[in-house]
């Protein structure tokens, strides 16, 4: 019922031409008939390029990270409608980078999550502890604070495009994966925490996403999992070949 999302996180890499030129590479590599969803998040100023290289294909663009008011003197920030006018139609919210480096909160989270939904955009919400909570014993008190803070005042009847992200910490970016059975006890805790916030039915069809150092031979223990509704990929997805990849080894 939930379909599968595969997302992939540009971060600061790429320029315009790479990334049509990837665009150009997968779309090749992509079965057509593939039952998942694709989505890409380039940097912003390659966005322009890559909404133009997905024309005809079935592959989505979003961007890394967006604000939650249209418009207002605050430099080096794109809103919401800016990005609609791009022909954007996802949204990274809260990755754990913009959360260690730029001071995201569970609050600015919040304001972006309320406000991308109204705007129509896909918000994809990362959530996640970091090494030390999840030794202590505070996985699932982090979860459940991150996920229902996050949600906080949502209006349910826009809710259904919701996607969440779990992506330890510990996991991006480090070639340490989550074991499928960490991966599968930390989506189960965050659906039932959607299910407290937003209801049992909004927690059944949103679709959560297991990140950090995904790549081919991991993808498919991973994203065979009851809870796990597809993959955010950072590093392996620079790489159209290996991203493909992972989408077949996943899906197959
Ligand atoms: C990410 O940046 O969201 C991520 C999961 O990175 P990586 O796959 O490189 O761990």
């Amino acid at each position: 019922m939930r379909k599968h999302l595969f997302a992939a996180n540009w971060k600061m890499y790429k320029t315009p031409d790479e990334s049509t030129a990837f665009i150009e590479r997968l779309s090749k590599l992509l079965p057509a008939n593939t039952r998942a969803e694709v989505a890409i998040f380039p940097s912003t100023p390659s966005l322009p390029a890559a909404v133009a290289a997905v024309k005809g294909t079935a592959i989505a663009i979003g961007a890394q990270n967006v604000h939650w008011l249209d418009a207002g003197a605050y430099t080096g920030e794109t809103s919401p409608t800016m990005l609609l006018a791009l022909g954007v139609t996802h949204v990274l919210i809260g990755h754990s980078e913009r959360r260690q480096y730029f001071n995201e909160s569970d609050t600015t989270v919040n304001l972006k999550l309320k406000s991308a939904l109204t705007h129509k955009l896909v918000p994809i919400v990362c959530v996640g502890e970091h090494l030390v909570e999840r030794e202590a014993g505070r996985t699932a008190n982090v979860l459940e604070l991150q996920v229902s803070l996050a949600l906080e005042g949502l209006d349910p009847t826009l809710a259904a495009p919701l996607v969440f992200a779990y992506e330890p910490v510990w996991a991006i970016g480090t070639g340490r994966t989550a074991t499928p059975e960490i991966a599968e006890d930390a989506h189960k805790l965050i659906r039932a925490a959607i299910a407290r916030s937003l209801g049992n039915d909004l927690a059944q069809s949103t679709r959560i996403l297991y990140g950090g150092s995904v790549k081919p031979d991991n993808a498919g223990s991973l994203c065979c999992l009851s809870d796990v509704d597809g993959a955010l990929v950072g590093g392996a997805s620079l790489d159209p070949n290996s991203f493909a990849e992972i989408i077949a080894n996943a899906t197959g």
